[in-house]
């Protein structure tokens, strides 16, 4: 239960735009340290809660973000979980979808906030859209009602709204509103008052807070384009240890109907590769069977990730794949919403 007059959040900084500077002999943008960043802030100690931060050493652009990094940070919540009504990640918005991802599935029995946000301009700079956004993730990241959070769950707080993280996409490298969640409504729109989606919230479950840390990266991405090669096809699902592949399709789902791509497709699976159908559209669902062109993928095996994003299917093949579970396993759980991941729709 929070302290109503005081809540907490631990802030854990690890790099990104929002506190970096610029370079005095290169002039690019490299990362910088918390007390910097902390500087630029004064109004931090006007909010009315306790706010501690961790840092990360080094400090990284999100470019270089890797899953041992994912497996401390998951630690850091771990360690202090007891301790905070929530989290605040500051995190570069490069990589931040797959990150927050990937967190949603290592944090399981989640009930309390992990806020992700960053900027798309530095902290420093006068029109920096970071202070918006880190002040909507610490309010955010406390809002409790009678001892209860209203958001707990792995989120991303940017330009005004709150998206669950592993539905959301970074998709624009320039404006501030930089993500997009185009399958699942914002959770909450920051105006003059925080609206929350009630309805679209995961609900807490009061389970003792479980970390996965097994994570398996021997999977790939395959993006489908008119004139791919069986080189480039046979290429990638024959990359030795492979375990599971994104097969980004078209539109809902569909795939070319050569026979040597869906035998490609179809000798990968009997090898126990998982393919994981996962459409190219920023919005929308996958249908295995709606059209002629995906009747052959659900013959020979191939998963639906219905309305799943690449970053959050990625993300969630990797988790799967390091809870040494058996395909059969893997694949039914592919198949269904384990943080809210997907809409299953019509079975696939
Ligand atoms: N390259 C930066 C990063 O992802 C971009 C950003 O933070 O907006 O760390």
């Amino acid at each position: 239960m929070p302290n109503s007059n005081n809540p907490s959040v631990l802030v854990i900084y690890t790099g990104g735009t929002i506190g970096m500077i610029k370079d005095t002999i290169t002039g690019a943008l490299r990362p910088f340290d918390w007390d910097h960043l902390y500087r630029q802030m004064p109004v931090l100690e006007n909010l009315r809660c306790k706010i501690d931060s961790y840092s990360f050493d080094p400090l990284i652009d999100s470019s270089d973000m890797n899953p041992s990094f994912w497996v401390r940070l998951a630690d850091v919540i771990e360690q202090n979980y007891e301790s905070y009504d929530g989290f605040v990640v500051l995190h570069g918005t490069d990589t931040m979808a797959y990150t927050a991802s990937m967190l949603s599935f290592m944090l399981e029995n989640l009930n309390k906030p992990v806020v992700f946000t960053g900027s798309q301009l530095p902290m420093g700079v006068i029109r920096t859209d970071g202070r918006e956004n880190f002040i909507a993730s610490i309010e955010i990241a406390t809002a409790y009602e009678e001892g209860t959070p209203l958001v707990p769950e792995v989120c991303i707080c940017f330009e005004n709204k709150l998206f669950r993280a592993n539905r959301t996409i970074k998709f624009n490298a320039e404006n501030f509103d930089a993500f997009l969640s185009g399958n699942y409504p914002p959770l909450a729109e920051v105006g003059i008052h925080i609206k929350y989606n009630r309805s679209h919230i995961l609900k807490p479950n009061f389970r003792k807070l479980r970390i996965h840390r097994g994570i398996d990266t021997n999977v790939a991405v395959l993006r489908l384009f008119p004139g791919i090669s069986p080189g480039t096809v046979c290429g990638i699902l024959n990359i030795e240890g492979l375990k599971g592949v994104v097969l980004e399709t078209y539109g809902s789902g569909n795939a070319p109907t050569d026979q040597w791509f869906l035998d490609a497709i179809g000798k990968a699976i009997e090898r126990g590769i998982h393919v994981y159908n996962v459409t190219q559209c920023k919005s929308g669902s996958v249908e295995i069977g709606l059209y002629q062109t995906s009747v052959s993928l659900g013959r020979i095996g191939v998963t639906g990730g219905y309305d799943i994003t690449t970053e959050s299917a990625l993300a969630k093949l990797m988790f799967l794949l390091g809870m040494g579970l058996d395909n059969k396993q893997i694949n039914a759980l592919l198949g269904q919403s384990l943080r809210g991941e997907l809409t299953v729709t019509k079975e696939n």
